[in-house]
């Protein structure tokens, strides 16, 4: 069975009248994290039933069409409290509707809805144990198995048996879990995954509370950011809280130290989010610093024409003009230019199945300007080479455009080791800077660029601290083979090969 990984966006509404249109809005701004599938779930008082009750609508494809019907929002997903999910779009089993998020049950505490962002590592040891006692499964996420966790704990107050599940798993997971009375959001003690709280105020009213993976979720709504989930916690928010202006907030026991997910930085949050207690925009900013400083510009002759540095729209945007600001600090003569346009109606290109369709996508996904390239020393600058697939296809078509030289600058270290926490990286073998074992020279040929560099680890971490001075760590694993919680290297390793 080919493990999913639940790299996605999830999204938590508390005490507002208008709960499932503001996650709806939030999982829209949250769709960078995840496009193929999105659900919503709500808690309402039914009447007739005389209980609470958890109407539910979740389908394939983006938000804005699994919520084309927006009645949904007067006549179904009703009440005052809601969790929403995105799942980021991965192959094989993804297409079994049994695993689109939120998942709802019912059990003896009632009923009981969950949105989770992260990768379980120790998934198939708990399943295995779930297995033999004869437990049924209605999907393949890992995320199920939070839910027989906790159903199955033999604590008696519902937080307790949420505590006593979650206890048991090792890995990354930002939980947003909704119960009849409570929104509960919590962060695994390493704190992979990002997980914010945020508030909007209502006049005459006890604010609504929010939670959300990214706060670019919370500026669409309205809503302020008051704080992160803390690695290792687990807030619960409900009515008496509200009205006390205090949450309770349990500690879930840790054991490896707190390593929040660095390629989160690099990559995958937006960069007018806040993530980690910092914003990203900042942060990539000083690696595209750095990066000046590991990987300069070619130097050319005085009567030359400046080299152009372009970024590869839009996720090394930000780290680029980081970049061109340093190399002219440095005396490095140099100009930004926009030199490629994005289409933004193509999917992530990283996730196409099989090598040519991925190609086929990188062309679809970019075009060139032919009058900003033509004839000029071209300095493409791009957040990460995973596959190498998008530099490969970038520079062929940035010669054809007529570019004199090309030199490509990796705004992060060569990724080396695939993620088991998560991250949506190929197998080993398959990772660029493997292929060729880091032969720069070889690299570069494949490539067919002048030359390649990339930003060092070191340079990675300076930059990760100085934009950001909280004292927590990161997990860098992709970039060192560090893991910060055990793996299964011999068995992910083969469910990772896709
Ligand atoms: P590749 O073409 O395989 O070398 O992938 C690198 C490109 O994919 C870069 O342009 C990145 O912006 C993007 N990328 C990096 N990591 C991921 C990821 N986990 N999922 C999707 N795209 C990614």
């Amino acid at each position: 069975m080919r493990q999913i990984r639940e790299y996605c966006g999830i999204f938590g509404m508390f005490n507002s009248e208008n709960a499932a249109q503001q996650i709806y809005l939030g999982l829209h701004a949250l769709q960078h994290r995840g496009q193929e599938s999105a659900g919503i779930v709500t808690s309402v008082y039914d009447e007739a039933k005389g209980k609470k009750v958890m109407p539910i609508h979740k389908g394939h494809g983006l938000v804005l069409d699994v919520f084309k019907d927006t009645t949904l929002f007067e006549s179904k997903l009703l009440g005052t409290a809601g969790i929403g999910h995105n799942r980021y779009s991965t192959s094989g089993s993804s297409d079994n509707p049994a695993n689109i998020q939120p998942f709802l049950v019912h059990y003896r505490d009632g009923n009981l809805a969950l949105g989770h962002n992260g990768n379980i590592s120790n998934a198939k040891e708990i399943r295995r144990t779930f297995i033999e006692r004869g437990t049924l499964f209605q999907s393949t996420a890992d995320s199920e198995l939070i839910l027989h966790l906790i159903a199955q704990s033999t604590r008696r107050k519902q937080v307790d048996k949420i505590s006593d599940a979650v206890s048991q798993l090792e890995g990354a997971f930002s939980l947003v879990i909704l119960t009849d009375t409570s929104l509960i959001a919590l962060r695994d003690p390493n704190g992979f995954k990002p997980l914010a709280i945020g508030k909007i105020e209502q006049p005459g009213k006890s604010p609504a509370y929010c939670v959300a993976s990214e706060t670019c979720a919370f500026d669409l709504i309205g809503a302020t950011y008051v704080r992160d989930v803390e690695p290792g916690e687990m807030i619960v928010i409900n009515q008496e809280g509200i009205e006390k202006g205090k949450f309770e907030s349990y500690s879930l026991a840790r054991n490896n130290g707190i390593s929040q997910c660095v390629f989160e930085y690099v990559y995958f949050s937006r960069p007018d989010s806040k993530i980690f207690g910092e914003m990203v925009d900042k942060v990539r900013r000083k690696m595209g610093k750095e990066l000046a400083h590991d990987a300069p510009v070619p130097t050319v002759g005085p009567d030359d024409p400046r080299p152009i540095v372009i970024s590869v729209p839009d996720s090394s945007n930000t780290a680029t003009l980081g970049y061109v600001t340093e190399s002219k600090k440095l005396g490095q003569p140099c100009r930004y230019e926009i030199g490629l346009i994005r289409n933004h109606y193509v999917g992530r290109t990283f996730i196409a199945p099989g090598q040519s369709s991925r190609e086929q996508k990188v062309r679809s996904k970019f075009n060139t300007v032919e009058g900003v390239l033509k004839d000029r020393v071209v300095v493409m600058v791009d957040d990460s080479i995973v596959r190498g697939t998008t530099a490969k296809q970038l520079v062929q078509m940035v010669r054809k455009a007529g570019a004199k030289e090309v030199h490509f600058r990796s705004a992060s270290p060569p990724v080396i080791s695939p993620c088991f926490y998560g991250m949506d990286f190929p197998s080993h073998a398959e990772l660029f800077y493997n292929q060729f074992e880091g032969d720069l020279k070889k690299m570069e040929e494949w490539l067919g660029v002048d030359s390649l560099a990339y930003l060092s680890v070191d340079g990675l971490h300076r930059a990760v601290q100085a934009a950001n001075d909280s004292s927590h760590g990161y997990c860098d694993a992709c970039f060192s083979n560090n893991y910060p919680v055990p793996v299964d290297m011999a068995v992910t390793k083969e469910e990772n090969d896709w």
